[in-house]
């Protein structure tokens, strides 16, 4: 298996507090691997050091062979790696439609492939990723207009819209219904599957992490208590009494 994503020894103090400590964790090309632990576990700390948000106290980060510690977020995205923000990044003013294409554009823009596109072909591609997520009906809506789920969604598509290698999604399905969880995890993994995408993910339900990951990392207190395939990872009592315990 190839791995994507290589990360040794990875780091992070806040003051006198470890919040992220010698966490390694390999992700396969492919994969879809969530991060699981009780809050506090320091899965958004971890996410922020890969997508160069902060920077590590100590550790590496490599991915598809390149060294991408310390590098800041438009590099890291500019080497494949998008992530979903949990706060609302969408552009409420614009329409689903307008904000996908914005995306787009300054993705190609970075890309210099802005003569090879025209704007007819970034409307296309707009509709087929609005599509993908289950927004084809809200793409004339303000994205503030959007419900909640809708939102999260608008937020994978604009992630999407960068065309990564590698998607991070830190709990895409905070505050969704039981549905709309449902239905942004089917469209996502679909779509991962569809694309040969690999998916980084953390979630707090765990049925749906069960259900979805091939590889399952659990983290607590800052540490990587147990990985694996997610079969062996549910069956593992000391994961569960973690849970449990928290
Ligand atoms: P999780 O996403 O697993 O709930 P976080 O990565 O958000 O965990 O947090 C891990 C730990 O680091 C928590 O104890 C949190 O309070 C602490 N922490 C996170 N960000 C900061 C910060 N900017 N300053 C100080 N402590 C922080
Ligand atoms: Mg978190």
């Amino acid at each position: 298996m190839t791995e994507l994503l290589t990360i040794r020894g990875l780091t992070r103090d806040f003051g006198g507090f470890r919040a992220v400590d010698g966490v390694d964790l390999d992700v396969a090309q492919g994969a879809i691997h969530s991060v699981i632990g009780p809050n506090g576990a320091g899965k958004s700390t971890l996410f922020s050091l890969i997508t160069g948000e902060r920077r590590p106290t100590a550790g590496t980060v490599r991915f598809d062979g390149r060294d991408l510690t310390g590098l800041a977020p438009h590099a890291v995205t500019r080497a494949g790696l998008a992530k979903a923000f949990q706060t609302t990044s969408i552009f409420p003013r614009l329409t689903v439609g307008e904000s996908v294409c914005a995306a787009l554009a300054a993705r190609n823009a970075q890309l210099r492939l802005l003569r090879s596109r025209t704007k007819a072909g970034i409307r296309a591609e707009a509709e087929t990723i609005c599509g993908a997520l289950g927004l084809a009906e809200h793409i004339h809506r303000a994205g503030s207009a959007l419900s909640h789920g809708d939102q999260r969604a608008l937020e994978v598509a604009l992630a999407l819209a960068t065309a990564p290698r590698l998607l991070l999604l830190d709990e895409p399905t905070a505050g969704m219904s039981p549905f709309e969880t449902k239905r942004v995890v089917d469209q996502i993994t679909g779509l991962a599957r569809e694309r040969g995408l690999t998916v980084l993910f953390s979630e707090h339900d765990l049925d749906t992490v069960f259900s979805i990951s091939d590889e399952v990392t659990v983290m607590h207190q800052g540490r990587v208590l147990a990985h694996g395939p997610a079969a062996e990872v549910r069956a593992n009592d000391e994961v569960m009494a973690v849970y449990l315990g928290s």
